[in-house]
């Protein structure tokens, strides 16, 4: 079930490898709470992703830099960005890596939708792109993905599994970290708690934390490292008074909408039982077939406006209807995802109690900020135009969401519909201001010995999905780690609009 790309569906919400998140109500969202997938299993979310593989854009990593994370921009990323990949393309791209060790492979646009979605693409002023990875992010495109001969890329698969053999390694499974032990402000090992037993394990070098945006500030904060009130509010003892800590919490938003398709050519045509058994085996046997992807086969990347310097948003076609979080078996139509990358609303994780089996609150404050609203509100009518378009005759069916054309309504389907995408960010982030949490090199400011390295250390939230940078980040923090040198940046041009 994590292998297959096609059943990845099937672990957005399945408890077995997921901690099944939700955040606090959100006024905004007429008080929903909003679920939030998160992997609980080697690989993390990487093993029960969707798999695109998408690096974000150029000039985020010189954000980066230029917010106080010194050394970080695209220059010094790309050659980590390569590093971590093996394309398998016969196309030779400056951009990309061939021998690394995450496998990564371009989707196939499956049948009469995508083909639509990507010739009305091409009909628009952003046009195609041919590698959104590479020179140009922008336009319309064909997902690459973290699939290799038909198999999920997760960085357990990756990364662990070739490394199983070393004398130095030991994965504790079933395992849960309550804690980094801190002696003078210096890390000295881990609490960990296995079957109710707890144990500490002591670090001769350096604790490094990789729990992901939500639960490396839950961490550090049982650990007493956090804003100080917040700690004492939980009785627990403060060893650093860091602010920054669980602040920040930016997330990427979507709202999809919907149509009926007239043919039967959405995803769901696969779904029927007989059809559905055959993929499976035919995907067993010869690691292809329609059991070899995921359903997100081709998106886009788009600006909002003219004078929006890189594209911020990016757009999905779902090829098939939704019934819940599963595509529906029977009715046939098709989705258009609009996500908003950039979003204002900015949110904190925030300790519920300081028993470390329970959840932290988690508050994204989603819409917070007017301006994401009207961001949404505009893309939808993009979104609406778009599909008007030639392409799509004979595929568009009735509008089923929003399903109206009344601001009132439309409003508040937006705000019943929108959900997070589950890319939370920057909750330890990497700088020199009062609120960075951490420096360019993951290192806790303030504590010796301790790291985080994850998507809470990104200054800003990338420019796309989270897994490929991440894997980039990992790459370049572990030279460091081992004090090896860096690799040369590589200057090359990208395109600007
Ligand atoms: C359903 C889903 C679909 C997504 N789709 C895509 C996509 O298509 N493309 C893309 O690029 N990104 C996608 N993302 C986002 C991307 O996968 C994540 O942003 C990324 O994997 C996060 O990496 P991370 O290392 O920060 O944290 P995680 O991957 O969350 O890893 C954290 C790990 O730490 C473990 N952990 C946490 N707390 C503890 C503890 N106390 N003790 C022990 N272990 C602990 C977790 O179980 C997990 O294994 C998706 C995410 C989800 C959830």
């Amino acid at each position: 079930m994590i292998a297959m790309p096609a059943a990845a569906w099937i672990n957005f919400a399945r408890p077995t490898y997921n901690w099944r998140l939700f955040t606090v109500p959100q006024p905004e969202l007429l008080g929903r709470a909003i679920y939030m997938a998160a992997g609980k299993v080697l690989g993390g979310s990487s093993a029960i992703n969707t798999m695109n593989y998408m690096r974000g854009h150029p000039m985020d990593f010189d954000g980066w830099g230029h917010a106080g994370a010194t050394g970080w921009s695209y220059s010094a990323a790309l050659p980590y960005f390569k590093r971590c990949e093996s394309y398998r393309s016969a196309e030779y791209s400056e951009f990309r890596g061939y021998d690394g060790p995450v496998g990564t492979t371009k989707a196939r646009a499956w049948g009469p939708l995508q083909e639509a979605f990507l010739a009305a693409g091409a009909e628009t002023e952003a046009g195609l792109t041919d590698d959104t990875n590479g020179y140009r992010q922008e336009g319309f495109f064909t997902f690459d993905q973290t699939i290799a001969d038909g198999v999920r890329q997760s960085t357990a698969r990756a990364y662990l599994r070739p490394a199983l053999a070393r004398p130095n390694l030991r994965i504790a499974v079933r395992t849960q970290a309550h804690g980094v032990a801190i002696e003078n402000r210096r890390a000295t090992g881990v609490v960990l708690a296995h079957a109710g037993q707890a144990r500490t394990v002591r670090a001769r070098r350096e604790v490094i934390i990789c729990a992901g945006a939500i639960r490396s500030p839950q961490l550090l904060m049982l650990s007493g490292i956090g804003p100080a009130e917040h700690l004492r509010g939980h009785g627990i003892t403060v060893v650093l008074d860091a602010p920054g800590v669980g602040t920040d919490l930016q997330d990427h938003v979507e709202i999809q909408l919907t149509w009926r398709c007239p043919r039967p050519v959405s995803h769901s045509r696969y779904l029927r039982p007989d059809r559905a058994a055959l993929a499976g085996a035919r995907w067993l046997l010869k690691g292809d077939g329609i059991g070899a992807t995921t359903g997100f086969e081709v998106g886009a990347m788009l600006r909002s406006a003219r004078n929006v310097p890189v594209p911020d948003t990016e757009v999905y076609l779902y090829p098939a209807l939704l019934d819940g979080d599963r595509p529906h078996l029977t009715m046939h139509g098709f989705g258009i995802g609009m996500n908003l990358n950039r979003c204002k609303s900015r949110g904190t994780v925030r300790l519920a109690m300081a028993d470390p089996t329970g959840a932290p609150l988690i508050d994204p404050r989603y819409l917070s900020e007017p301006d994401d609203r009207t961001f949404l509100i505009d893309a939808i009518e993009w979104a609406r135009e778009f599909v008007d378009r030639r392409p799509f005759d004979g595929l568009r069916g009735a509008e089923i969401g929003p399903g109206t054309r009344d601001p009132a309504e439309v409003d508040r389907w937006l705000r019943r519909e929108l959900i997070g995408n589950w890319h939370p960010a920057g909750t330890c982030r990497m700088g020199t201001d009062a609120r960075a949490v951490t420096g360019p090199d993951g290192r806790v400011h303030g504590i010796e010995s301790l790291r985080v390295i994850d998507a809470s250390i990104m200054p800003q939230v990338t420019n796309a999905n989270l897994n490929a940078p991440i894997m980039m980040m990992a790459e370049r923090i572990a030279d460091m780690v081992c004090g090896r040198a860096l690799l040369a940046p590589e200057p090359v041009a990208i395109y600007r609009p």
